[in-house]
């Protein structure tokens, strides 16, 4: 018996539709605010994420699928969905086109994490993309298109939002920060030690309880903003108001990406106790040119999808099974079960989800099935059936009787 690897998931048949309706959700709200899909492969040049991530993050050290393939190439699984699309969008040459250029992607994101609950190693994101746009504006619609989002699917949550400035500034914080690291350098983690020349802010993102407790009075990044980042913030600040929206200023978001810049934020909720945390995003204005592209700004975000179905399920949100058989055709003998197979399929075709008996089933057996498959409607024919080609419709909601020709376009007049 071969099991299934560690930190990964099957979605089995009688859940798909759960899926199928979150990303319903995410297609619609995707089209509401005029965003395109894009899809990248699952798997890129391993220096694509060295270069594009950060070698000082978590992903990049602890967590990457990194193989190489049999000409001896680095190959990694996507840790993350941006890196791939920053390459998309420089390789074809699509910030030529209209800006700015909105985006949104649904992937399969590889990270070797240890699993926990709402903790895979192989997870699903719904990401959104927008490049070329640099007012705060956008920042606030990329916001809204996460919350619109999470608003659908039933869930409440909090928004934290945070800057985290520009190179100019963050010179500025990170000389403050070590300065204030400094007496505690024995305290904080290895990994941090390394971090504190390589880059401090990262120090603020550590899991580490230690690591908390010493950067719990560190001096704050939105304090050592440069004019432009400050105003950029308040800017955001007052498109969220504009939207109604509320917020919370967090000076702890650093986000786990290096490539940010000015916007950090995430949303929250806690149901989930740890890992509450089901969307994080912001701006990385500097990321398309560190990867050889043209100065592009970008905005964007990513929002794990098993994360909101745990959370859905916890709430106990029901989402409607779409799946289920409009009819069901029971059959008696073999002059009606290939009547049943006639009627099935022209009624497939008309557009009745239909389904009858594939097992040889006696007919009582046939209900037992109908019913556990939760048919809505089930017609039985017999051999009277066949000769006065009529039979009954039963609906299994309301018990109500109808009868009906046996012909496809009448039974199809009552059910569509
Ligand atoms: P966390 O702080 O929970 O580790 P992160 O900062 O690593 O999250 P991002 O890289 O921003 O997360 O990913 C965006 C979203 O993807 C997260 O907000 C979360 O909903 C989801 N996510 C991240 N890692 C996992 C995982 N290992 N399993 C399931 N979902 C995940
Ligand atoms: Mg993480």
């Amino acid at each position: 018996m071969i099991n299934i690897p560690k930190g990964t998931k099957d979605v089995l048949p009688e859940q798909s539709y759960k899926w199928h309706y979150v990303e319903s959700v995410i297609r619609e709200v995707a089209s509401l605010f005029f965003l395109k899909e894009i899809r990248t492969p699952t798997f890129e040049h391993t220096e694509l994420f060295l270069r594009g991530v950060g070698d000082t993050t978590d992903i990049v050290n602890k967590e990457m699928y990194t193989f190489n393939d049999k000409k001896g190439r680095s190959i990694t699984l996507k840790p993350e969905g941006t890196a791939g699309v920053v390459r998309s969008v420089i390789e074809n040459g699509l910030t030529n086109n209209v800006m700015p250029l909105k985006m949104y992607y649904e992937t399969p994101v590889f990270r070797y994490e240890r699993p926990q609950a709402g903790r895979l190693r192989e997870h699903h994101q719904f990401g959104v993309e927008i490049y070329g746009a640099k007012g705060a504006d956008m920042d606030a619609e990329v916001i809204l298109i996460a919350y619109t989002l999470l608003k659908k699917v039933g869930l409440n949550v909090a928004l934290n939002i945070n800057s985290i400035g520009c190179p100019t500034c963050r010179k500025a914080y990170n000389e403050a920060l070590k300065e204030y690291l400094k007496d505690s350098f024995n305290e904080i983690c290895p990994v941090c030690q390394e971090r504190y020349e390589k880059n401090p802010l990262r120090i603020l993102d550590c899991k580490e309880e230690k690591c908390k407790a010493v950067c719990a009075k560190a001096p704050k990044i939105i304090d050592y903003l440069c004019d432009d980042c400050k105003e950029h913030f308040e800017s955001l600040k007052s498109y969220l108001s504009i939207a109604g929206l509320e917020y919370t200023v967090n000076p702890n978001i650093v986000r786990g990406l290096d490539y940010y810049t000015r916007t950090v934020f995430e949303f929250v909720t806690t149901d989930l106790g740890s890992q509450g945390t089901v969307c994080g995003g912001g701006r990385y204005d500097n990321l398309v040119k560190q990867l050889g592209g043209p100065d592009v700004p970008c905005v964007g975000f990513g929002m794990g999808i098993e994360r909101i179905l745990m959370l859905m399920e916890a709430k106990g949100i029901e989402i409607e099974d779409r799946t289920l058989p409009d009819l069901y055709i029971a059959s008696i003998g073999e002059n009606a079960h290939k009547k049943a197979f006639e009627l099935c399929y022209g009624l497939r075709l008309a557009g009745v989800k239909c389904e009858i008996d594939h097992m040889q089933r006696g007919v009582k057996p046939q209900f037992k099935y109908a019913d556990k498959i939760r048919a809505l409607n089930v017609i039985t024919i017999g051999d009277s059936e066949i000769e006065s080609s009529s039979a009954t419709l039963k609906n299994m909601v309301s018990g109500e009787q109808t009868p009906c020709k046996l012909a496809v376009e009448d039974i199809a007049k009552l059910l569509i």
